[in-house]
């Protein structure tokens, strides 16, 4: 059975072979886009070859990129535990074109490699297309597809946008169908966020230019950006649908169950699931330089080791226990992504030191919650001023409460906490009165995760530079 180490070097090899240029992945906090939050896929590294401001000797590139989706316009945290695909963090496979073929190529590449190379079944497959897109439609039948697998999709999960402007095509998807063991319906279906049909791979085809005032023009230069997350295509090959039964994925599991001795697979399954993925997502943030804060990326970074704290928390681990899982992190990723053994210790310290922290307030964080919940009839969300206190005082990111209370069918009242919060940060204004760069960054940020921030809102393409 492959594991991802060999899956990854698959892909790769696979595209080298078909003349692209291997590119390592680019760090986690973009460079010179002070708009994104994380790398959330392939393209970003490449946004100046797409747009034509930048060229490199090369016009075809493979890659597998480590992605984050824990805030802004792809927020995945709340997926996490519930989910079968779903991670914070993840890498993206990926093969680009920029201005070289288009998709009459890029169908069939993609084609041969899962059913000839990865061997799998093409009964099991299933496309999507733009619903006005005849060339996809025409060339997924050449290679093979029947008419009635190939399904047309009106809305923007088969459009694609780099931002509200610039860059934007129709994009293709393709789903594996896991079987009728497992709840879901095929794409464009109400069940389709089920877990039986999988989507395992997004090809965009950048084919028009997008203009303020509305008006859409063809591209002089067509390009092509894929994406497959490495570990649904894993899951798959690997005999599951689950991407938490990825040998990599499983091991963390593990090793989150032998830190707090409890059974992998038994009552606390979920926590294990989420310590994972979200060890993965904080070690990776450590070893691209990001630090535990209160604003901005930091208090992303925070609130993912927080969450995980919780988890780890419930399943009864008395000490500290994050930090004693980054070994087995490293033996699975660290011949791939060297600098997590660079920064294994930097990574160990920091969650050591937070978790610490953390577990100063956590226990008596969790009593109030409970104390409130007893108080209130069973249906009532948590009043915003008690999500406030537990953030406040407790440390306790919203999220995190949400975390908490979505496991009893509980909400909180997100209003009555924005007023909370909005009063404490008026009164502390009037206390002082600074302009500091960081406040701006965090307001930035506050804003981007309420409204969805979108990756290109302000991105300046005088001032980018190279990025590999
Ligand atoms: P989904 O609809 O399942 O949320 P998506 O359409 O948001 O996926 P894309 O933005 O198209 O995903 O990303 C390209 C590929 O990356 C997907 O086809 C999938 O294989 C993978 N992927 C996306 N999000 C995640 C995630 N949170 N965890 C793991 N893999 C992911
Ligand atoms: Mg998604
Ligand atoms: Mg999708
Ligand atoms: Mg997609």
């Amino acid at each position: 059975m492959p594991t991802l180490n060999d899956i990854r070097s698959t892909f790769l090899n696979y595209f080298e072979k078909q003349g692209h240029e291997v590119v390592a992945s680019s760090p986690l906090v973009p460079r010179n886009d002070p708009t994104l939050m994380f790398a959330n896929s392939g393209m970003v590294q490449f946004k100046n070859l797409f747009t034509g401001v930048e060229h490199r000797d090369y016009t075809r590139a493979t890659t597998a990129q480590k992605c984050v989706r824990a805030g802004g316009k792809h927020n995945d945290l709340d997926n996490v535990g519930y989910t079968a695909r779903h991670h914070t963090f993840f890498e993206m496979l990926g093969n680009f074109s920029f201005g070289d073929y288009f998709k009459e190529e890029a169908i069939p590449f993609a084609w041969e490699l899962i059913t000839k190379h990865f061997d799998i079944p093409a009964e099991r497959l299933y496309t999507t297309i733009y619903h006005t897109d005849d060339e996809a439609f025409e060339i997924w039948k050449k290679v093979g597809v029947p008419e009635d697998r190939i399904i047309r999709i009106a809305t923007s999960d088969n459009f694609w946008q780099m931002g509200p402007t610039g860059p934007c095509g129709p994009c293709t998807e393709i789903f594996y169908d896991h079987g009728d063991h497992i709840w879901g319906g095929p794409p464009g279906s109400p069940e389709e966020d089920g877990d039986r049909f999988i989507e395992i791979w997004n090809i965009v085809f950048m084919q028009n230019e997008q203009f303020e005032d509305g008006s859409m023009k063809a591209l002089d230069m067509q390009s092509i950006d894929t994406g497959m997350g490495l570990e649904r295509i894993g899951a798959l090959l690997q005999g599951s649908h689950d991407n938490y039964d990825t040998d990599t994925m499983r091991a963390l599991i593990e090793a989150s169950a032998d830190a707090s001795s409890s059974d992998p697979d038994g009552p606390g399954k979920t926590h294990h699931r989420v310590i994972a993925d979200h060890l993965r997502s904080t070690s990776f943030l450590i070893a691209d330089g990001v630090m535990p804060s209160n604003d901005g990326r930091g208090y992303v970074l925070r609130r993912i080791m927080r969450r995980a704290m919780r988890h780890a928390h419930l399943l009864g681990a008395q000490d500290p226990m994050m930090h004693k899982l980054v070994p087995a992190l490293v033996r699975q990723m660290g011949a791939a992504y060297p600098e997590l053994g660079r920064a294994q210790a930097l990574i160990e310290e920091t969650l050591r030191l937070e978790e610490t922290r953390f577990k100063q307030t956590l226990d008596r964080g969790l009593k109030l919650l409970d104390d409130e919940l007893a108080s209130l009839s069973n249906e009532a969300p948590l009043p915003g001023a008690a999500a406030f206190k537990l953030y406040d005082t407790y440390g306790f990111p919203l999220d995190l409460t949400q975390d908490a209370l979505r496991e009893k069918g509980r909400s909180v009242d997100t209003e009555g906490f924005d007023a909370a919060m909005a009063e404490q940060k008026a009164k502390a204004r009037a206390a002082w009165s600074g302009s500091g760069e960081a406040a701006d960054a965090a307001v930035w940020f506050d804003l981007a995760e309420a409204h969805g921030a979108t990756d290109f809102l302000g991105y300046d393409t005088e001032t980018a530079e190279g990025q590999v």
